[in-house]
């Protein structure tokens, strides 16, 4: 097993110090924390008290950058690794409606962003997640971002993203979607292997995607990225170094690599996969270990926990910079911006409060013809949550804690006020996964593979109800 933290490809101390063993040892289900508190620690909020307050807080303030994310929530057909709120169908008669109210939803939501002179924060970031956005027509797409431009200001080169099923697009529907302003889109990909395909019912050969990154290529996007998933179906190290090589052949930008978590008593897709047929622990470690050799040898920088970037890509070199950030995205490059969703489950982190959309568009559409906000549940962060936030995010992204600019900010002594979690990360101490000295606490190269497990022993709430074991296992 190699160290993830540098692209060398020589043998390390680090390298050696993870065994089968340690990795059996701290494979242990925990969170992704793309927030903190996670969200099921949400309570009730139907009438979206969390998100108002801190909308109106934030239209107050001075008026920084936010990011926005809107949520298309259809899919044509159902993926059986899928653990995403979707609507399954090939009614396309229902975007309209859906449209609709998701721009009664963001006029509404403005409502509380506006200023004093009803002046709206710019836009630093922009990103169309899924479900698949690509489901929406060119018109549909175009009325969209013409909407939401019409709304708010972007900033200059402002990051505009959409995830893409490589099964609705073509490359004239690439051209469009370039020209409507999106300069970064993300295939969804998985694994190239037929059998592999066929089991998870998404079927796209590789030269179909080969021929659609060619095309968003000559149509210069800032940064391509794709989605894999190891631990499907049929799955073996034979078959996926074939898929690495493809992948790598075709040289995205970045590279986000996912562990599969077959739970399908709470995903119902997932019952459509034959557990028998589901690589073993072993494996799934194997070709973790594979994708990580593969990437490293070909150039791609380590993130962090899932993704991979080459040198070049922005989110490389916020990471070489100590500027990486996370949220219900994954891992990103806009730093500090609070971030607003609009759809069915979208979620909103704004100052201190998250929250989250109802699921259903029968919900979502209730809430909207009675006048609210289309809000299930949210919550308000206290000095605790937000302290404990800044430590995870800085382990989650940087790999390391300064205790003294959080002890000038929140008044407290790190060691005194972490006590039980610094006992905690004393295990991974003496494996050498993490490294403590006075003046903080630092993440090895080793330890990166563990850093979820790391971040868990500040987090409040699981120690509280010791319930971990809901969450995937970290590897
Ligand atoms: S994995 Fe994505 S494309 Fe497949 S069903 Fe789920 S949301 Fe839709």
């Amino acid at each position: 097993m190699r160290h993830i933290g540098d692209n060398t490809h020589e043998s390390s101390q680090d390298m050696e110090l993870i065994t089968p063993d340690l990795m059996r040892r701290f494979d242990i289900p925990g969170p992704r924390y793309t927030s903190y508190p996670t969200a099921d620690r949400f309570v009730p909020d139907q009438q979206g008290e969390a998100l108002i307050g801190a909308l109106q807080a934030r239209a107050s303030g001075p008026a920084l950058p936010m990011s926005l994310y809107i949520h298309v929530p259809f899919c044509e057909s159902v993926c059986y690794y899928c653990a995403c709120n979707k609507v399954i169908t090939k009614d396309h008669g229902k975007v309209q409606d859906y449209l609709r109210y998701l721009e009664v939803e963001i006029d509404r939501v403005s409502q509380h962003l506006a200023g004093p002179e009803g002046e709206l924060s710019p836009v630093s970031q922009l990103h169309f997640g899924g479900g698949s956005p690509t489901f929406l027509s060119d018109e549909e797409l175009a009325s969209l971002v013409a909407r939401l431009r019409a709304r708010f200001e972007f900033v200059p080169g402002a990051e505009c993203s959409i995830e893409i099923d490589p099964r609705t697009v073509n490359g004239a529907r690439l051209a469009h979607i370039r020209q409507l302003g999106f300069n970064r889109i993300s295939f969804g990909v998985q694994d190239f292997d037929p059998l592999v395909q066929e089991a998870i019912h998404r079927v796209q050969p590789f030269e179909q995607v080969a021929a659609l990154m060619k095309e968003a290529r000559a149509l210069h996007f800032d940064s391509i990225n794709m989605d894999l998933i190891y631990g499907l179906p049929h799955q073996g190290p034979t078959s996926f170094a074939r898929t690495l090589q493809q992948v790598v052949s075709i040289r995205p930008d970045r590279i986000a690599l996912y562990a599969y978590a077959h739970l399908p008593a709470r995903f119902k897709p997932q019952r459509r996969i034959d557990a028998f047929v589901l690589p073993g622990a072993d494996l799934k470690l194997r070709m973790l270990d594979q994708a990580i050799e593969t990437f490293l040898q070909q150039g791609y920088e380590y993130i962090g926990m899932d993704h991979f970037a080459l040198p070049e890509d922005q989110l490389a070199r916020v990471k070489r910079e100590g500027r990486l950030q996370r949220n219900f995205q994954g891992y990103h490059t806009n730093a500090g911006s609070d971030l607003v969703g609009f759809g069915v489950s979208a979620i909103s982190q704004v100052g201190r409060a998250y929250s989250q959309n109802v699921k259903t568009l029968a919900e979502y559409y209730a809430a909207l013809d009675a006048g609210q906000l289309p809000v299930e549940r949210g919550l308000t962060l206290d000095d605790d949550d937000l302290l404990r936030r800044e430590v995870i995010m800085a382990l989650m992204c940087q790999g390391q804690v300064r205790f003294e600019p959080l002890e000038r900010r929140y008044g407290i002594s790190f060691v005194d006020y972490f006590d039980e979690a610094l006992e905690r990360i004393r295990e991974f101490e003496s494996f050498g996964l993490v490294l403590r000295t006075d003046a903080g606490i630092e993440v090895s190269k080793a330890g990166w593979f563990f850093v979820r497990a790391v971040a868990m022993a500040f987090d409040k709430y699981l120690w509280q109800h010791a319930d971990h074991h809901r969450f995937s296992k970290v590897l």
